[in-house]
């Protein structure tokens, strides 16, 4: 049955179902039933047609171990290779395309240098042409995919798909969805590449329920996305959560963004390495901040680049802090490969507990679970495409 037949009563269940096998599975019908508060006849007639469209399947007889009946009951989860999902992220100095299966298992990517210095029709012309020729070599066509999900830096209005403000990559209206569309005749959607990786986080990350979350990437700038109650909070112009454009040094150095003295342009890898006059030796490939690295790899005394690091863990720490006292998070997650440097994190929980006495913060802050070159558009286009329509692919 089409998606577009079905009552939507019918594609919430599914969906109920979908998510739930994702989180918890494999999963017997009864465990279904009993999670989801659905009649275990509903769960059958549910799994039935699931099982017939091949989206979900049978794992073979499992013992019921907690009710030691030795009943012995099917388990079922989802078919996660049944279709591919397309993910692009489109970075400050790095795009990077990859083909996932619904689970978000990365099967191919390829990574490309993000182009300043053309029309943006015309750089994003080249990655469609790019995506389809990775399509090609691995012998897919546009029925083995679901969907494209494109992440982006800046303003973006998900539901448009225009990217409004693409902080120094253009600083015009694009409408990255109408492009891919087009060309694809498929599925797009398009969203700010923070704001899809934490939607990937809080779907992977069990130390969290999702509630009130603020989730920050670091490297090569710094962006942050807000959750409340488990759903990305945009704000009334997709602007919410811009912890990278809040300004802490009114009469500090020129941001991308047109500002003057925002957090990005104090803790950004351009500011990092301009202060330590360090010239990045690396090609785009690399737009990762990382400090153990920089000890090692540059002909820098470690007291300088220590210097740097606790300066920079003072100004993330003071974003946070302006950010608590409005929103109030129940976690902050840290996302990107400068977290890994516990000397870091540790550095900032202090300035953290300085910043704002006599509460003690060291559990607000927590290191991200998704690897650290997730691909964004992946989990944007899993969630809307397979999840939010019930599995109807
Ligand atoms: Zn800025």
């Amino acid at each position: 049955m089409s998606g577009i037949n079905m009552s939507k009563v019918k594609i919430n269940n599914r969906s109920s179902i979908l998510k739930l096998l994702n989180s918890e599975g494999p999963l017997s019908r009864k465990d279904i039933s009993e999670k989801i508060g659905l009649t275990p006849a509903a769960v059958s007639n549910l799994i039935r047609e699931l099982i017939v469209e091949r989206v979900v399947q049978e794992k073979g007889e499992v013992e019921n171990e907690i009710k030691k009946s030795g009943r012995r009951e099917i388990h079922l989860d989802i078919n996660y290779k049944i279709k591919k999902v397309i993910g692009i992220d489109i970075g400050i100095n790095c795009t990077k395309i990859a083909i996932s299966d619904l689970n978000g298992n990365v099967e191919e990517k390829i990574e490309v240098e993000t182009k300043t210095d053309i029309r943006a029709e015309d750089f994003l012309n080249s990655i469609a042409k790019k995506t389809m020729e990775l399509l090609f070599h691995n012998d897919l066509s546009k029925d083995n995919i679901i969907g494209i999900g494109i992440g982006i830096v800046g303003v973006v209005d998900p539901e448009t798909g225009i990217s409004h403000q693409a902080y120094g990559i253009w600083d015009y209206d694009v409408n990255i969805k109408e492009i891919f569309k087009n060309i694809f005749k498929t599925k797009v959607i398009v969203d700010n590449n923070v704001r899809a990786l934490s939607l990937a986080e809080i779907n992977n990350n069990t130390e969290v329920t999702g509630d009130n979350i603020l989730f920050i990437k670091y490297g090569p700038g710094i962006g942050s996305s807000l959750i409340i109650d488990s759903r990305i909070y945009y704000g009334s112009h997709n602007n919410a959560g811009e912890i990278g454009h809040m300004i802490l040094d009114y009469d500090g150095k020129k941001c991308r963004c047109g500002k003057k003295g925002c957090l990005e342009s104090i803790v950004s890898k351009n500011a990092i390495f301009e202060e330590l006059e360090i010239k990045d030796k690396r090609d785009y490939h690399e737009s990762t901040i990382d400090f153990e690295n920089m000890i090692n790899e540059y002909n820098k005394p470690q007291e300088q680049i220590i210097k740097v690091m606790n300066r920079v863990s003072f100004f993330i720490a003071l974003g946070i802090s302006n950010v608590i006292s409005i929103y109030d998070p129940a976690k902050v997650i840290l996302h990107g490969k400068a977290f890994s440097c516990d000397r870091f994190i540790n550095r900032i929980k202090k300035e953290l507990n300085n910043i704002i006495p006599k509460i003690n913060r060291n559990n607000l802050i927590i290191k991200s679970h998704l690897k650290e070159n997730y691909i964004s558009g992946i989990s944007i286009a899993i969630d809307e495409f397979f999840y939010k329509s019930g599995g109807t692919i």
